[in-house]
């Protein structure tokens, strides 16, 4: 439970503490978010290899697939509204969660393959 409020809140993979990213980003503004290279708390390398983040596009889809249907179940059949409005929402919706998309499909993705390290003995 706690690794799923880490993942939410983009901590590091392995401290779980170190933020994954510098900035948010923001869609409406054109800015993209920002990553470190390594965790700022325990030095954890973010990107493990070169292209390593090529596979968090399918972890994208999927919560973009996923966020479409429920918008559109939301619209279309809780509020009735019609196809025309349907497509514009789930537009919108979509553009507007694409930096919230961005970050959790990395953390995502480094999550599914962290390489836990045990906590070093002092
Ligand atoms: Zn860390």
């Amino acid at each position: 439970m706690t690794d799923l409020i880490n993942l939410i809140r983009g901590k590091c993979p392995n401290c779980e503490k170190g933020n994954i990213f510098s900035s948010r980003g923001n869609v409406f503004l054109f800015r993209m978010p920002r990553m470190h290279r390594k965790c700022e708390n325990c030095g954890y390398n973010f990107v493990q290899e070169p292209g390593y983040f090529f596979g968090a596009m399918y972890v994208s889809y999927v919560l973009t697939i996923a966020e479409m249907i429920a918008i559109m179940v939301i619209v279309k059949f809780m509020l009735g509204l019609g196809n025309l409005y349907v497509f514009f929402i789930v537009a919108v919706v979509a553009v507007a969660l694409s930096t919230f998309n961005f970050r959790m499909s990395r953390t995502i993705w480094m999550y599914i393959f962290r390489k836990k390290k045990a906590p070093e003995q002092t």
